[in-house]
């Protein structure tokens, strides 16, 4: 499967140009010789004569070939992207029995399906579906918590069938929603307590990934966090888990891909996505997180999302700072962080 979509060969593209047809937005821009321009597919400028026309796969091509983003459609201007996206979050925030599709939303904001997906994408870190998903989660997990039965929250949350909750739920919550509404019941989690250059670190997973990372936490905290959950010190598969996590916390340079298993809403879940996005050795603000996460107003929620995360060093929230340079807070001390810090860097200067 591939995210590109190819440009359309030439005639197909004047075609596209003569009707100002928004759907080739972001598919390729028109170069004009004559003028050194380049325009969106949709630019209501007079149409240039044909033989002037050059199509470009992307405004970087037309750049590199001397031409300059025409001030009226803005061809190379996010902005409008940004305003598709928030439009699609809105209507992907309302409740309803159905989220809109992609087919409905990309008409809605006049982008071609397969071009605002890559939009929507590189804005939120999730697609459409899986944002809609996601908030469906949301909606069900907050209905679960207010006492609703499963049965009650899934039709609250929209979903059409029972059946595809749970399927769903499986692959995202690692826990069956009746397990997470009751603190953990019927789940196992294998725990254990290390000892590392960065004091005691207690580490917890179901079979589907690590639910906890912590310092200086203890049994009392994972039960206070799982009541109901079948607390197993140690493990032989859990042994070998852990054996990766440790070393991704030595050594972040050597850091590989560690099934988790976290719950949190939507947006909690698309700004954790965002924080594992962040390379070792670099920072980001808490501004840069929202505005990533297409919510550039909501930096207080961003800065809320990163304290909630489950599990630290894994989901790099350490890597967040304040925008003045000051380190900003870390639920396990400051001290941790700047040393987290520090040997990232220190390991990414060699
Ligand atoms: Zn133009």
């Amino acid at each position: 499967m591939t995210h590109t979509v190819a440009k359309p060969d030439d005639e197909r593209a004047w075609q596209a140009v003569l009707a100002r047809d928004r759907k080739f937005d972001g598919r390729f821009v028109t170069g004009v010789l004559s003028t050194g321009i380049y325009c969106r597919p949709s630019c209501s400028a007079r149409h240039p004569r044909r033989e002037n026309v050059r199509f470009f796969a992307e405004p970087a091509e037309a750049e590199r070939a001397g031409l300059r983003a025409c001030l009226r459609c803005r061809p190379n201007d996010v902005s409008r992207d940004e305003e598709a996206v928030t439009r699609a979050l809105a209507m992907l925030d309302e409740v309803g029995d159905t989220a809109p599709g992609l087919a409905e939303l990309a008409e809605t904001v006049g982008y071609s399906p397969t071009h605002f997906q890559r939009v929507f994408k590189r804005a939120v870190g999730l697609s459409p579906a899986e944002y809609g998903r996601a908030r469906r989660f949301e909606r069900a997990g907050e209905a679960l918590s207010g006492g609703a039965s499963v049965t009650e929250a899934i039709h609250e949350a929209g979903f059409s069938a029972p059946s595809r909750f749970y399927e769903s739920s499986a692959e995202r919550l690692g826990m069956a929603p009746s397990a997470w509404r009751d603190g953990g019941g019927g789940v196992r989690i294998h725990w254990a307590v290390v000892a590392t250059t960065l004091g005691r670190m207690l580490v917890a997973a179901t079979d589907r990934g690590v639910c906890r990372l912590s310092f200086d936490e203890d049994r009392e905290d994972l039960a206070a966090r799982f009541p109901k959950a079948e607390l197993i010190e140690g493990g032989e598969d859990f042994a070998r888990l852990l054996e990766d996590v440790v070393a991704a916390v030595e050594q972040p340079e050597h850091s590989q891909r560690i099934p988790l298993d976290v719950q949190g809403t939507a947006f909690q879940q698309t700004v954790w996505r965002e924080l594992q996005r962040i390379p070792a050795g670099e920072t980001r603000t808490y501004a840069q997180i929202a505005a990533a996460v297409g919510k550039p107003g909501a930096v207080r929620a961003a800065g809320s999302a990163n304290g909630a995360n489950n599990v630290a060093v894994l989901i790099p929230c350490h890597r967040v700072i304040r925008s003045d340079g000051a380190i900003g807070g870390y639920a396990y001390g400051e001290a941790i962080k700047r040393e987290l810090l520090r040997r990232e860097n220190a390991q990414t200067k060699l």
